[in-house]
């Protein structure tokens, strides 16, 4: 269905097909893929290699070693001079050392070489990364382990600079992750056994491994880079910290969905370009709902692909942007009173032998099949709540989440109708029946008839079931979508674990897989809602259903504190709890940091551009004043104004100290939780307090003398 094809397609309705010459001639040309490794490989290598790839038996540093000659051959053939282990560290973005291949010979030349053992392993210096008290400085060693399962591929910079980059796990001396690589693939391991298991008690003999698949639609929005560059706040948070609403927002929706101009076309066309030539099957570009926003979605691939390759979208949009004389924002919320940005993180299981088991299918025995896979990740959803709010927490999506912005900060389920109403007959002991050919007619009286096409749409849903996988909206936009599918696919594992326990102990499997619906449905149906997640309603209901209502990041994040929840990650083998508090530590320093960086920006700001502005200002109005004054005529409305700016100009000073004070108590603080909720509580307030003020003196002085673009500038001018 999503093929080359398709892309050529969308490509020549966008009209770049003439651009890059056909796509299918420069997709993936700069990928060790499949097709190279077998064109290149002896017989026997490719077979251990594809072995390890497919069943992670363990590679021999023979095979390793031919492998990276040929990797370095076709590296060199391609431009490269360089290769580096890429990695993801717990900063959420990609790290990389570049290394030459060069190897001196005894005439005082170089040979080109790269080992099995350089392929396998590096040993980049880790002390500078976050590790949360996993890694002492003094033990500063850290490894990368080469990821096969991800392949190895070429980045071109604009000057034709080639590196062969490696996709790496990382790990501390001890072997703990240090990475958002590692627990993803030992959770992408978790969740196939589980599912393997209640596949085979469902009878099925032909699939042995079950993998989570991920298409991450990515949002963002660009600005002309000389306006970035004259705002402090963008260059340092990636976000405005400051900034009147312009007169026009998007009330007229005339951005959604709108004609692409040519500068983004001729940007989107770029930046097509360049992922394909990586493997990234970047496939739907449009404009979104905020003006200056757009979004960009790959076709859906294994989970940990779809992470590199988002990871690589991110890098290339900003880079990209660049090349446009724009600057990429993938913050969370870059302008205030506009949509902020997520990812929607379209996420299913599929098996080997390719079949999608959140598909209603055709037969009886999918339909079973397909029941008990969608009650288990509805039972998931219910019982972490927290966990998946956690998983999606960053310091960018406290601005959006329950702050009267998609989504809300209650996790829920959206279903649609019809689904929803066969679920809770089954809860109820009914027997559904079919509704004439909307339905499939199964033909078993035990299980109902499931909706042939599932097209309801909802957009408010944090979690919406749309036909044959679920969409998590809650995603933020700049961070890596390792994190929250680690999460998914965990406890998924743990309710289909659940369910193998019980369906692997029946005397009669479809009964069983009948009463489990049943019993999953009446107890975590509370979790389903297909109402507006926006409105005021859905917040007492969901209080009254007992559904948590988690509003900040700090507070996100203390569920990764709980024994439990250290239970569930060790038993699945996903994350040891040392693994899990480094995070816990992490991500909230990452929180003070991020808003230790907002609130110098905004001192930063008042006092040495807002402020000055406004005092030049004043004093040419007290000048005009005293000559009008001089001469005789009325100074009525200068005085007025001037009364006006003086009285906000004095509450701004007096909130800047507020908020210095509060910074600096934040500051003083050393326990992490103790140190995020200080920041959460007194100084994001106290900052926000002082933008309104700033705000206001921002529409009573002439533009010409304010010191930074406007939003109608940023927003509108591209
Ligand atoms: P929307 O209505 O949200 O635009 P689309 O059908 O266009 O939905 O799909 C959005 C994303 O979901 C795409 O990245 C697509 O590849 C992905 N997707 C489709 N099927 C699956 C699946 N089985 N697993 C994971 N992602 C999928
Ligand atoms: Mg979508």
């Amino acid at each position: 269905m999503e093929s080359i094809q398709d892309i050529k397609r969308v490509v020549s309705t966008n009209g770049h097909l003439k651009k890059n010459k056909g796509v299918a001639t420069i997709f993936g040309t700069n990928v060790f893929s499949d097709k190279v490794m077998k064109e290149r490989l002896p017989k026997e290598t490719y077979k251990g290699l594809r072995k390890t790839i497919e069943q992670g038996a363990p590679l021999t540093l023979e095979v390793a070693n031919v492998v990276a000659n040929a990797m370095k051959d076709w590296a060199i053939e391609k431009g490269a001079s360089h290769y580096t282990h890429w990695f993801q560290p717990l900063t959420g973005i990609t790290a990389e050392k570049h290394d030459s291949f060069i190897s001196p010979t005894a005439d005082g030349g170089v040979i080109m070489e790269f080992s099995g053992k350089q392929l396998i392993q590096g040993e980049p210096d880790a002390s500078s990364f976050p590790s949360g008290g996993l890694r002492a400085t003094f033990e500063a060693r850290g490894y990368t382990a080469w990821d096969c399962t991800s392949p190895a591929f070429l980045k071109e910079d604009a000057s034709g600079n080639v590196t062969l980059c490696v996709p790496t796990a990382f790990c501390s001396y001890t072997g703990e992750a240090l990475d958002k690589k590692t627990p993803l693939l030992r959770s992408m391991e978790a969740v196939s056994r589980q599912a393997v298991r209640v596949l085979r008690a469902l009878g099925n003999k032909t699939s042995s491994r079950v993998t989570s698949t991920v298409g991450p639609e990515q949002e963002y929005f660009l600005i002309d880079k000389k306006f970035y560059d004259q705002r402090i706040d963008l260059i340092a948070s990636g976000r405005t910290l400051f900034g009147a609403p312009s007169p026009k927002g998007q009330e007229l929706e005339d951005q959604y969905f709108g004609a692409i101009r040519d500068r983004i076309s001729g940007f989107m066309a770029d930046l097509n370009t360049e992922l394909w030539k990586m493997g990234v099957l970047a496939k739907t570009q449009h404009n979104e709902v905020a003006p200056a926003q757009f979004e960009l979605a790959p076709i859906f691939s294994t989970t940990n692909i779809a992470a590199d390759h988002n990871q690589l979208v991110m890098e290339y949009l900003q880079k990209i942007a660049l090349r446009h004389g724009l600057v990429c924002l993938i913050h969370e919320k870059p302008f205030a009173g506009v949509n902020g940005s997520g990812k929607h993180n379209n996420w299913s299981l599929a098996t080997d032998d390719g079949i999608n088991l959140l598909e209603p299918g055709k037969t009886p025995h999918d339909n079973e099949q397909f029941l008990v896979f969608v009650s288990a990740v509805i039972k998931a959803v219910d019982v972490h709540a927290d966990l998946l709010r956690a998983g999606s927490a960053n310091t960018g999506n406290d601005l959006r989440l329950g702050a009267n912005e998609a989504p809300p900060a209650i996790i829920s389920a959206f279903m649609g109708d019809e689904l929803t109403e066969i679920l809770f007959d089954l809860a109820k002991g009914k027997k559904a029946s079919s509704k004439g050919q909307h339905h499939l007619n199964i033909g078993v009286d035990s299980l109902p008839a499931l909706p042939k096409d599932n097209t309801d749409r909802n957009r408010t849903s944090p979690f919406a079931f749309t036909g044959n996988k679920f969409e998590f909206r809650m995603v933020p936009s700049s961070i890596s979508i390792s994190g929250p599918n680690t999460v998914l696919n965990t406890i998924t594992a743990e309710a289909l674990d659940e369910v193998a326990n019980r369906l692997e102990k029946a005397k009669d499997v479809n009964k069983e897989a009948a009463a489990l619906v049943k019993e999953i449905i009446s107890k975590h149906g509370r979790v389903i809602f297909n109402g507006n997640n926006y409105s005021e309603d859905w917040i007492k209901e969901a209080k009254k259903r007992g559904l948590p209502n988690i509003r900040s990041m700090v507070e996100a994040l203390e569920v990764m504190a709980k024994p439990e929840t250290a239970k569930l990650f060790e038993k699945y083998k996903v994350l040891t709890k040392g693994e899990l508090h480094s995070r816990y530590e992490v991500y909230l320093e990452k929180y003070s940091k991020d808003i230790n960086i907002e609130a110098r920006a905004s001192v930063e700001m008042v006092r040495r551009l807002y402020i000055p502005t406004v005092i030049r200002y004043t004093g040419e109005l007290a000048q005009v004043i005293s000559g009008l004054r001089a001469a005789g005529a009325s100074s009525t409305v200068q005085k007025a104004i001037l009364g006006d700016i003086s009285a906000l100009l004095d509450s701004a000073v007096k909130k800047l100290s507020v908020l210095e004070a509060a910074l600096k108590k934040a500051q003083g603080i050393s326990e992490a939780h103790s140190k995020a909720a200080s920041f959460r509580d007194k100084v994001v307030p106290a900052a926000n307090d002082l933008r309104k003020d700033i705000d206001a003196l921002e529409t009573l002085v002439p533009t010409s003398l304010w010191p930074v673009p406007s939003y109608a500038d940023m927003l509108f001018k591209l």
